[in-house]
């Protein structure tokens, strides 16, 4: 089968490979619709970012069918539609034991440590599998795990009914944390954004511009070090900061604007039971991601369409979605 391999920076190839057997434990799937995050796209412009070697097949965002069964799987029949937590996690650490198996001692991710999506089957774990229901398609199925990023953060900055939120960077993750922010009843959400198409997107989503206020929560998701002061000084007094981007370098802030404030800084790392959340959340018309649907390229675009559009090309959607079959 054909599968889009990451081999080193700019050198992601189009490879003829086996059809993956699944070992003990493990399901293979049929991949319905994958989508390309903005980590490989990273991996694929200067990486090896979280890579440990390569080649590996990229790809952790996907909706599929299950199609064969490894020993020792229960739970799980063929024909089942399903997407993937893309955690790998060891199950037996302190923090998997106590279910924050996003922080597991010895975590890796589907599609950057085992071969991922990006190629017509794949074999995963069977217990990162969840279930879709009839009423969420294959393309809302591939969004499930980059929205659930998006539920995390809000759920680590307990956004109650009512509350008023702020949304620092709108790419997938700002776009999940502003969808997941209105289904937890936020009041108001306010998105700051450079580029002027993604701000169009967030307007339509129901965002606005954030202006001079103050908010009961910030989630920054641009991981930009440089937009960490000013994140800060956007939280209430007594509200939170949640620190959903990564930023690659240290960051400079002062400590006193914490206390003197009594604000809350929180990390929020991808996400722990929360895919089930985000397809009760689809099923039941409460997430809305019409606007990030389009149709889907080809694997044999997946380089031009796919990575170099998204690298190069500002209107490129947020999400380009692949059909590996
Ligand atoms: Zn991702
Ligand atoms: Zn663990």
């Amino acid at each position: 089968m054909l599968a889009a391999r990451w081999h080193a920076a700019r050198d992601v190839r189009l490879e003829e490979v086996p059809e993956p057997v699944p070992g003990p434990g493990e399901v293979l799937v049929e991949v319905a619709c994958a989508g390309i995050c903005g980590t490989d796209v990273s991996e694929y412009r200067d990486g090896p970012h979280m890579i440990r070697s390569g080649p590996v097949t990229l790809g952790h965002e996907w909706s599929g069918r299950v199609t064969a069964l490894g020993m020792q799987v229960s739970g799980v029949e063929p024909g089942q539609r399903v997407c993937g937590d893309a955690c790998i996690r060891c199950g037996t650490c302190e923090w998997c034991r106590r279910g924050e198996y996003n922080i597991c001692r010895s975590g890796a991710s589907v599609g950057l440590h085992r071969d991922g999506a990006f190629a017509r089957y794949l074999t995963v774990p069977a217990y990162t599998l969840v279930p879709l229901p009839d009423a969420v398609s294959n393309a809302a199925g591939a969004l499930v795990e980059p929205l659930a990023v998006g539920l995390h953060a809000v759920r680590q900055g307990r956004v109650t009914p009512g509350d008023s939120v702020a949304v620092v960077g709108f790419g997938m993750v700002g776009c999940a944390a502003l969808l997941a922010a209105r289904a937890a009843g936020a009041a108001r959400i306010a998105v700051v954004e450079p580029r002027p198409e993604r701000l169009r997107l967030a307007t339509e989503l129901g965002g606005e511009p954030a202006g001079r206020n103050r908010f009961d929560v910030v989630i920054e998701c641009s991981g930009l070090a440089e937009a960490m002061p000013a994140a800060l000084e956007m939280v209430r007094r007594g509200g939170r900061l949640v620190l959903a981007g990564i930023a690659h370098t240290p960051a400079t802030v002062d400590l006193g604007r914490i206390v003197y404030y009594e604000r809350e800084v929180i990390g929020a790392l991808g996400y722990r039971y929360d895919l089930e959340r985000v397809v009760a959340l689809l099923a039941a018309g409460r997430l809305d991601v019409s606007p990030l649907l389009c149709p889907p390229i080809s694997l044999a675009e997946i380089l031009g369409g796919g990575f170099e559009r998204s690298l190069n090309d500002p209107a490129a959607p947020l999400r380009v979605l692949v059909n590996p079959a």
